[in-house]
């Protein structure tokens, strides 16, 4: 089969607030595996903070065409997965982008959805949150009005005063919050100090409250922690996974981090089986990668995958949003197919 590959600016609505900077556009590179009668699609989204690179994940695209070139149908994709993440360390977001397009070609071959292709209860739809970005107090408040219809909202935290934050949001709805510090706390007696604050404040759980290398002090917050706290930057793959000794109550699952739906799964199954919660998250992501994440909400236990509200030019369609609800599409694959020519 060929792979093809465009590289695609996501243009936000609201330029996108988190606590190291803020951005106007995101870049993605979509994929297209074609195998002649059928066509598969996969993304890889590249924030600047992820630390992928447009050319290093193009350059990996290019390694792992001669192996996809080769592939015969029937294949199996967890099989093709294990070779195309030996072909080199790292590159987790190209590499889901690769298990996106598998699963979607697999699934429109075999006529399933990726739901069905796993088994899993085919869940309508789910909660999900909606994020609010930093941003001065009038933005805030209209990014609030218009996220009405969400009943949880996600909130990037880790300012220089995220008390002051909190009573300002607090002027403007009472919705039950999920806190994204995003590392932004660097002592554990502060932080503690914080999560007794936000469950006082109606905050569901604290997403990376701390950061990557204080493992030991997250473990310590968490043993204490009145809310639930959620690895997010600390947890990439499985691996990082199996290494948390007790850091956080939970962990957020993430395409881009997991190298696609294959290793997330895995990685699924193993917090099942460690009692750890399961938040199905994603990066700027368009509705493509959200769509595949999408077939497996019936296994989380919090979902945040509001990312395709976020632009004006989703290239992609086929998930629903209603009364803050996320529908995954039903079509074989991942649900969702391209509105725009993206590959000539
Ligand atoms: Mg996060």
């Amino acid at each position: 089969m060929e792979l093809n590959y465009r590289l695609y600016f996501l243009e936000f609505i609201h330029p996108f607030g988190v606590s190291s900077n803020t951005r106007r556009e995101t870049p993605s590179v979509f994929i297209e595996l074609d195998a002649n009668d059928n066509r598969g699609y996969g993304e890889a989204c590249l924030p600047a903070y992820l630390g992928e690179t447009v050319e290093a994940t193009i350059s990996f695209f290019n390694l792992a065409k001669s192996y996809l070139k080769k592939l015969k149908i029937p294949f199996d994709v967890e099989t093709c997965m294990a070779d195309i993440d030996s072909l080199k360390e790292g590159h987790n977001a190209a590499k889901a982008a690769i298990d996106i397009a598998l699963h979607d070609l697999k699934g429109k071959i075999d006529g399933k959805s990726v739901a069905q292709f796993y088994g899993l209860s085919e869940m309508d739809s789910g909660i999900t949150s909606f994020t609010i970005g930093i941003d001065s107090e009038p933005v805030l408040a209209q990014k609030i009005k218009e996220a009405e219809e969400f009943r949880i909202l996600k909130i990037k935290a880790g300012t220089s005063d995220d008390k002051a934050l909190m009573n300002m949001i607090r002027k403007y709805t009472d919705k039950p919050l999920y806190v994204d510090v995003n590392q932004g706390w660097k002592n554990k007696e502060h932080a503690l100090e914080m999560a007794m604050f936000m469950k006082d404040e109606n905050v569901l759980l604290l997403e990376q409250p701390m950061p990557v290398n204080m493992k030991k002090e997250m473990a310590w917050l968490t043993e204490r922690s009145p809310v639930p706290t959620f690895g997010d930057e600390s947890v990439k793959r499985l691996k990082d996974l199996k290494e948390l000794d007790g850091a956080f109550h939970g962990v957020n699952i993430k395409l881009m981090k997991s190298a696609g739906l294959s290793e997330a799964l895995k990685m699924i199954d193993f917090c099942k089986e460690k009692k750890i919660k399961v938040f199905l998250g994603c990066m700027a992501e368009s509705s493509c990668a959200t769509g595949a994440m999408a077939q497996i909400i019936s296994l989380a236990d919090h979902i945040d995958l509001d990312a395709p509200l976020l632009y004006k030019n989703d290239p992609f369609e086929g998930i629903h949003y209603k009364n803050g609800r996320i529908s995954p599409g039903s079509s074989p694959g991942i649900g969702v197919k391209p509105q725009v020519e993206l590959f000539k």
